[in-house]
Formats: structure tokens, C-alpha cells, sequence
């Protein structure tokens, strides 16, 4: 008999046909003979539309009144799905985060979670009944509700998950699981069975959006294998977990995961500055101060003593770091500015890559034999990331996809 936490997202649970969908689902585990505890969303559109509603009555609300109204779309779904699982003869019941309790730290609209007590959700269990827990909430040390922040619902359930000894988070959503890269862009992309926790962050983080990239650092910390499927659809979804777990298993495992891409990118750059100590600080100190995310940094050798320094930052914040670029550039008396928001981020991700060599020259060889030029190039131990043109993205993404026989 396993213990599993199922959490079902908006769509899943969007309206009364699904509802009773997900309970009949949740029904059949159990008479297959699992232990089920649920996590769920509010039903999708619910959070925007309280949002909406909070607009109207003050311009910026406080985040305390915001995590009380927010979590009521979470207590609606929780009570819906136990009376669905109960006309199914399914024993049930739903507890809302602080009657769990789920207790956070006092941050409003984005708290972690510090401590679940498992315990009344174990005896519950024991007593044959479904747990339907509240995602996306907590109750603060000070007693007042609290949220973790957009999409915290997969954090609950992982969260849940370790502090049940679960033995599988699974995660239904609207997707059957993570694909080698976005299929509206290579249709013959292929689901993947399994990916290690730390691909699953790079791909998370570079826009294969299934999952709160959160609720993934959680799974990896506590080692809670976590399963994403599609609620509509079947089929066994997409495995996350250690590295270790399928080494000796998948000596066939593909040196390469998947593609991720991200268009959300702007490229800055200061040309011809003193090629001193203390530059780099001078140029992304401020704009870190400004609270600006810097992603790529390369810092040419100069040779006449001066240097170029190229960054690249999310494209809502260009605006903001090409002000702060400029004035820096007048005090250190550099040459130029010059910024640009038409380009995109593709990176290949494998954890085959810390054992194999070529893959970049594979990579670079592929896009040069699509005349696609490259601006910047970064690495880490599983990831190898380009800065290209815009408009170059769909080939790139292809032709990569099938150089590295993703569709195989
Ligand atoms: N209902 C919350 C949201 O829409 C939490 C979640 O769905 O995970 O962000
Ligand atoms: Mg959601």
C-alpha cells in the first residue's frame, strides 16, 4: 500500500464536470488500494477574479487582506471535491492550511513554509479516509493566513508529500508531463520519462512552465519523487528525481534532456571602458541595487586598455538598467551604450553532459550551418545557453531538436 499526494491545478479542477472527474479519479486510486492525500487550486480564473475584486475596493490593498481573500478560492474547491468523493463512497475530508496546520514565516502573498504537522492527516488516513488539503496557503507564527505566492499549490503538495514520507508527489495538470522542448514550436517533441531534479530547474527556469520552480527545489531537497500528469489524459507523465535513482538503470539515458527557450530577454552593453580593477562592480552594482535580475555576463579582454561588458536582464527591466547603464557610463567616461530587446535564450539541458564532450561543438555546428549567429554563450555543468536574434528562434529550436535526435 503506497501513500501518495495527488494535487490537482485550476484546470483540473475548473468546473463541476471536472470536479467530479478528479473525485472519481481519486476514488479509483483508492480502490486500487493507495493512501490518497489531495492538494488542490482554487478552480482556474478564481484568484484573478478576487484579485479583480480587490482592485475595486482599494487601489493597493494590504497584503494581509489580499492572503484572506485569496484563500478562499482554495476553500471552496476542497469542500466541493470531498462532497464528490463522498457521494462515491469514498470517506473524506477536506482541512483548509491552518487546520492542518501548515505554518509559514510572516510574509503575506509569498510565505515558505517552515513546519507541517502530519499528524491529524495521518490518523485521518488511517481511518480510511481521502485528506483534501488547501493549496497556495499557510497560517503565519502570528496566527493570520498566509500565501505562498502564485502557482503555491505544487509547493503544498511536495511539501506535503515530505512531511508524510509520501512515497510519490503527483502532480495533475493540463499537460501530460515535460517535453523535450515546446511542442508549439516542434511538434515532434516527445515526452520524457524521467528527468533528474536539477534538469527539471533548468528547464523549469527557462520556460517549460509545468511547475512552480519552487515546488521543484522542495522535491530535490527532500527527495520526494515527483510525478507530473495530465488529469484529462492517460498515461504514467513525466518521473523527477535524483540523479542517482536511474543511474544504473538508464544506460541509455539521452545526453541531452530537452530544449528550453526564453524570449524574455534583453541584451545590454557599455563599450569601452577602462580595463581596470573594480569595473564589473562599478557597472552591475547599481543595477543589482535597482533590484534588476542579471542572467549572462561576458567581459571582453581588452587590448587598448579599455574593455566591453555585455549583460543580459529580463526584457520589462531594460528600460530601467539602460538609465542606470548610462549615467554609470558618463562617470567612468565609456564609450557607448547600446541595448537590445530582440533577442531570445535557447539552452540545451542533460546531466549526460558532466561525462561527455562535443556536445557544444554539436551545438555551435548547428547553428552555423543555419547561418543562425550566436552573441553569447554560456555553460554550466548541464547546460549549455545562446544569445540569438529573435526571429531565429524557431530554427534554431528545430534544428537543434533534431540534430540531437530529440524526436527519437
Ligand atoms: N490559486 C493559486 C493561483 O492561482 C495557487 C495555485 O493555483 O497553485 O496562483
Ligand atoms: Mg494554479
Amino acid at each position: 500500500m503506497a501513500l501518495i499526494v495527488q494535487k490537482f491545478g485550476g484546470t483540473s479542477v475548473g468546473n463541476v464536470e471536472r470536479i467530479q472527474h478528479v473525485a472519481t479519479q481519486v476514488a479509483k486510486a483508492v480502490k486500487a488500494g493507495d493512501q490518497v492525500v489531495v492538494a488542490v487550486s482554487a478552480m482556474s480564473g478564481e484568484t484573478n477574479r478576487l484579485t479583480a475584486l480587490a482592485k475595486e475596493m482599494q487601489k493597493r490593498p494590504s497584503k494581509r487582506e489580499m492572503d484572506v481573500l485569496l484563500t478562499t478560492g482554495e476553500q471552496v474547491t476542497i469542500a466541493l471535491l470531498s462532497m464528490a468523493l463522498q457521494e462515491r463512497d469514498c470517506p473524506a475530508i477536506s482541512y483548509t492550511g491552518w487546520q492542518v496546520p501548515i505554518t509559514t514565516d510572516n510574509v503575506h502573498s509569498k510565505a515558505r513554509i517552515e513546519h507541517i504537522d502530519g499528524e491529524k492527516i495521518l490518523q485521518q488516513v488511517a481511518d480510511g479516509k481521502v485528506v483534501v488539503v488547501a493549496g497556495f496557503q499557510g497560517i503565519g507564527m502570528d496566527g493570520d493566513i498566509t500565501t505562498l505566492g502564485r502557482g503555491g499549490s505544487d509547493t503544498t503538495a511536495v511539501a506535503l508529500a515530505a512531511a508524510l514520507n509520501a512515497d510519490e508527489c503527483q502532480i495533475y495538470t493540463d499537460v501530460d508531463g515535460v517535453y523535450t522542448t515546446d511542442p508549439r514550436v516542434v511538434p515532434e517533441a516527445k515526452r520524457l520519462d524521467t528527468v533528474t531534479y536539477d534538469e527539471m530547474l533548468e528547464l523549469a527556469s527557462l520556460g517549460a512552465k509545468v511547475l512552480q520552480i519552487r515546488s521543484v527545489e522542495f522535491a530535490s531537497k527532500y527527495n520526494v519523487p515527483l510525478r507530473v500528469l495530465s488529469s484529462m489524459k492517460e498515461g504514467g507523465g513525466t518521473l523527477i528525481t535524483a540523479e542517482d535513482k536511474f543511474k544504473d538503470s538508464d544506460m541509455e539515458k539521452p545526453l541531452i534532456s530537452g530544449i528550453a527557450f526564453s524570449r524574455d530577454e534583453a541584451k545590454l552593453m557599455i563599450l569601452g571602458v577602462p580595463d581596470k580593477p573594480g569595473m564589473a562592480y562599478q557597472i552591475l552594482g547599481p543595477v543589482s541595487d535597482a533590484n534588476i535580475e542579471i542572467d549572462m555576463i561576458i567581459q571582453n579582454q581588452g587590448v587598448d586598455g579599455t574593455t566591453d561588458f555585455t549583460f543580459t536582464v529580463g526584457r520589462a527591466d531594460m528600460e530601467a538598467a539602460l538609465e542606470i547603464l548610462q549615467s554609470t557610463a558618463s562617470h567612468l567616461g565609456a564609450r557607448e551604450v547600446v541595448s537590445d530587446d530582440t533577442i531570445v535564450k535557447i539552452s540545451m539541458v542533460g546531466v549526460g553532459m558532466k561525462s561527455h564532450s562535443g556536445i557544444a561543438s554539436t551545438m555551435f555546428k548547428t547553428l552555423a550551418d543555419n547561418n543562425i549567429n550566436i552573441q553569447m554563450i554560456g555553460t554550466t555543468e548541464i547546460k549549455i545557453s545562446v544569445v540569438i536574434d529573435e526571429p531565429c528562434l524557431e530554427l534554431a529550436v528545430q534544428s537543434l531538436h533534431e540534430a540531437f535526435e530529440l524526436d527519437k
